[in-house]
């Protein structure tokens, strides 16, 4: 049998490079290898552990999944979905498998611990709960791979740990499931510190912006005087270098690292053929994107397949650790 893999994304916002590189680029090589058999979600549910607008999810879960199909995921060779078309099965896993953790486990979270002082406010139960979640979106489909950011190993930490405990105490099968990395398991954000976010207000470049609005974020992304006596290893010089190397390649990286222990390098410069080079990388995902804008019933029948297709697993699974826990059938 072919391994599954499975990943997902929050529509709190539209997806940006760091989801691109970070997770997208992990998705779109594991759908092309025919080990594995791939599946993808737009986790709206997971959308719900944080404030958000009620009005406007079902809009922003359905961008992220023509963000999916425009980012190249291809509904042919994968299983597409909306978490809240599999709310009933995926929301029961998660509560089952939560008998096997402690809610000191969960409040320990790195991850955890960040939101709660994002949301000082709003540190409910579906918070705490969100790692659970994810687990079971994970185990439903028993995928093994999961290609996600460096952020997201804690969670998938706990992925494993709750695959472990309902397989020893009650005979599961779930394989623990390890993270597929990319080149850029962590993107950082665009103003010298912490990661690219959607969170975080000018961190980020989404994947629908034009050539002048990268232009403009790229120029107040933070530099030095250029040269130095050797190159810098954090902050904002060393971010730009690391999107050099993403979207130009390693030798141009070098070539601008020579130049910084050298003759110097001209940021303007830099700024403004990084800028052409990402645009490049997006133009192609935009063209498809306005594409598909024009087919929305087509869009329409490919979130229905691929809740169809992804059900048929989760059924069988969810059937299977009712059993095995001892519930009615
Ligand atoms: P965000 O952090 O922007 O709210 P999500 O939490 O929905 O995004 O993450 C979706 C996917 O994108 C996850 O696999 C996550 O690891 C990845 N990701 C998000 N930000 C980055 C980043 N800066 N670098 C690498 N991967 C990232």
């Amino acid at each position: 049998m072919k391994k599954r893999v499975l990943s997902g994304m929050r529509p709190t916002g539209r997806l940006h490079l760091g989801n691109y590189l970070g997770a997208a680029k992990g998705m779109l090589a594991l759908q092309d290898d025919p080990d594995y058999e791939t599946l993808f979600t737009v986790v709206d549910i997971h959308a719900t552990t944080t404030p958000y607008d009620a009005k406007t999810l079902q809009q922003s879960a359905r961008d992220v999944f023509i963000d999916y199909l425009s980012i190249g995921l291809d509904p042919e060779k994968s299983a597409i979905n909306i978490q809240s078309d599999l709310a009933d099965v995926i929301t029961q896993l998660s509560f089952y498998v939560s008998s096997v953790m402690t809610v000191a486990r969960m409040q320990h979270l790195p991850t955890f611990k960040d939101k709660v002082k994002q949301h000082p406010d709003n540190v409910t139960m579906a918070l705490l709960n969100y790692p659970l979640l994810m687990a079971a979106d994970i185990l439903i489909y028993k995928a093994s791979k999961v290609p996600v950011g460096i952020d997201q190993e804690p969670h998938l930490e706990v992925a494993r740990e709750v695959a472990r405990k309902m397989n020893e105490q009650f005979g599961m099968d779930f394989p623990e499931p390890t993270r597929f990395a990319t080149k850029g398991e962590y993107v950082p954000s665009l103003l010298g510190e912490g990661k690219m976010s959607k969170s975080v207000e000018g961190s980020s470049i989404e994947l629908n912006d034009d050539l002048d609005t990268i232009v403009a974020k790229l120029k107040k992304a933070p530099t030095d005087a250029g040269t130095g006596a050797a190159v810098p290893t954090s902050g904002g010089v060393a971010n730009l270098f690391q999107f050099v190397e993403l979207f130009q390649g390693e030798a141009k990286r070098r070539e601008y690292e020579a130049a910084y222990t050298g003759s110097g390098v001209r940021y303007g410069d830099l700024k403004k053929e990084l800028a052409q080079a990402i645009f490049d990388e997006l133009r192609p995902i935009q063209k498809k994107r306005a594409e598909l804008e024009a087919n929305p019933d087509y869009v329409d029948r490919i979130i229905k397949e691929g809740a169809d297709r992804s059900r048929v697993i989760a059924e069988a699974t969810v059937a299977e650790v009712r059993e095995k826990m001892g519930l009615r059938k």
